[in-house]
């Protein structure tokens, strides 16, 4: 068991890569904490991975809320006793030509995975600095966190932003023994992407089988989608490495269609 005895808290985790990065991290022993504005379905998917044999809570927290970022973290730091590994993973898609992006919506997506990874981190850090032991950080970027793409200008920009987080990290981090990273996903067919494929159909003027062929898995070298496992499988491998020689870096799993 790779994370025996620590404690993962996973923003986002009611759903797609954060769910399966938590059921991941349980079955290598890890205590998970799921934090998701989505309180229903984040103590559904805690009671799954009790049922399962591991350990979990799932608890509410908007993570563009100050007060509910620092309630929640609280929280998972009484229940578990420590913290060791906070992935903030939380993110939404909005899908939009530049010049008619609604600023309600880029800030909207902006606060969430901006807002909402230095709200998380500035928690984290604080419990990791005080005591003692450090811990991993790791960020949800993107291809987009190194390419661009037509419609995505929010999306892209917030996740480039994140590569800027985690190297800031890393310096300030690093006598402290905090570590930071940043996975980098391919396509993954999670509701956040079954969401665009109709919607970029209707905006790009084709079908939604082109959309998937061309537009998604076009630049892959075997069309094929990146899985969930590869995201969690990416992410134990992270959280459970044995020093900090890869603190800093962003990881691209993609399945070719980003090589740095
Ligand atoms: P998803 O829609 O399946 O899950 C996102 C989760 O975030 C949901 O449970 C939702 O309730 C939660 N959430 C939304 N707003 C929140 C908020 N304010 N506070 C707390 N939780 C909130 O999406 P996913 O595909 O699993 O995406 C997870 C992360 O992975 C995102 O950061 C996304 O940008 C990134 N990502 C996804 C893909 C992909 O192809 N699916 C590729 C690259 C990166």
């Amino acid at each position: 068991m790779k994370l025996s005895g620590k404690a993962a808290l996973i923003t986002g985790a009611a759903s797609g890569i954060g769910l399966g990065i938590a059921h991941r991290f349980a079955s290598e022993g890890a205590s998970v904490v799921i934090a998701d504005i989505d309180a229903r379905a984040a103590s559904r998917a805690a009671s799954e991975i009790e049922q399962a044999g591991g350990h979990a809570i799932g608890l509410r927290m908007d993570v563009t809320d100050e007060a509910e970022v620092e309630h929640g973290i609280g929280r998972a730091i009484a229940h578990c006793a420590r913290l060791d590994i906070l992935v903030s993973n939380a993110g939404i898609q909005i899908v939009s030509p530049l010049d008619t992006f609604a600023f309600a919506d880029w800030k909207r997506l902006l606060a969430i995975h901006l807002d909402g990874a230095f709200l998380t981190t500035r928690a984290v850090l604080r419990h990791m600095k005080a005591d003692g032991r450090g811990g991993t950080i790791i960020y949800m970027g993107s291809v987009h966190s190194h390419e661009a793409s037509a419609l995505k200008s929010a999306y892209v920009t917030a996740k480039h932003g994140l590569l800027g987080l985690a190297r800031t990290l890393a310096k300030e981090g690093a006598e402290h023994h905090v570590r930071s990273h940043v996975i980098c996903p391919g396509f993954v067919r999670t509701p956040l992407v079954e969401r665009q494929i109709p919607e970029q159909a209707r905006t790009l003027g084709i079908t939604e089988d082109e959309v998937v062929r061309d537009v998604m898995l076009g630049g892959t070298v075997d069309a094929s989608f990146t899985t969930v496992e590869d995201i969690a499988q990416t992410a134990l491998f992270l959280a459970a490495f044995p020093s900090a020689a890869l603190t800093g870096q962003s990881i691209v799993a993609s399945h070719g269609w980003f090589m740095q």
